[in-house]
């Protein structure tokens, strides 16, 4: 019999990924055979970046980082867990603020299939202010001073964004 692959996922918006969220992965890539960052497509919300560019950007910003897969994904993490023969789902936590969230989404997904388990990773103190939204509310004022707060080619995107390009 073969060993069994520990496979786990990391999904989320990314828009755009942030060094919060690199910072996360680098954590956790060698605790699994198999990470999965999962770039969520949902219909109802609006991006700043479209689901390609999104990949791209986490690929881009996980270069240096081996062993990590990227995929995207329109419907359900659950389904796409077991697809993949995934057991884990990780999100992480940066305060307070993000526990009932994350709490009724755990919850939710346990109720979707109760052999997918979610685990839940601390932000680093130094990104715990660190959020998509934060970030992309100041790019439109200021993109120098995003600087050590999410990847270079995100802000290479975040600067083209604002110029049009
Ligand atoms: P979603 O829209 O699914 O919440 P995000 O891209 O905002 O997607 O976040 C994906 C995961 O990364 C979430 O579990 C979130 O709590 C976590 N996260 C967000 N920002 C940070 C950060 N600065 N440090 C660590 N984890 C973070």
């Amino acid at each position: 019999m073969s060993p069994k692959v520990r496979k786990a996922i990391y999904p989320g918006s990314f828009d755009p990924i942030t060094n919060g969220h690199v910072d996360t992965i680098r954590r956790l890539v060698s605790l699994y055979d198999e990470l999965i960052v999962l770039v969520a497509n949902s219909s109802d919300k609006k991006y700043l970046f479209s689901a390609n560019e999104r990949v791209e950007l986490v690929k881009r910003s996980l270069q240096a980082i081996s062993g990590v897969k990227v995929n995207s994904h329109n419907g359900l993490t659950v389904e796409y867990a077991k697809e993949v023969g995934a057991s884990v789902i990780i999100r992480g936590l940066r305060a307070v603020a993000d526990f009932e969230y994350e709490m009724a989404m755990a919850n939710m997904n346990k109720h979707l299939d109760r052999e997918i388990e979610t685990l839940i990773v601390f932000a680093d103190p130094q990104y715990t202010f660190v959020s998509s939204r934060l970030v992309k509310g100041v790019s439109a004022h200021t993109i120098e001073k995003l600087e050590g707060l999410v990847p270079s080619a995100v802000l290479e995107a975040m600067k083209n964004k604002v110029r049009g390009t």
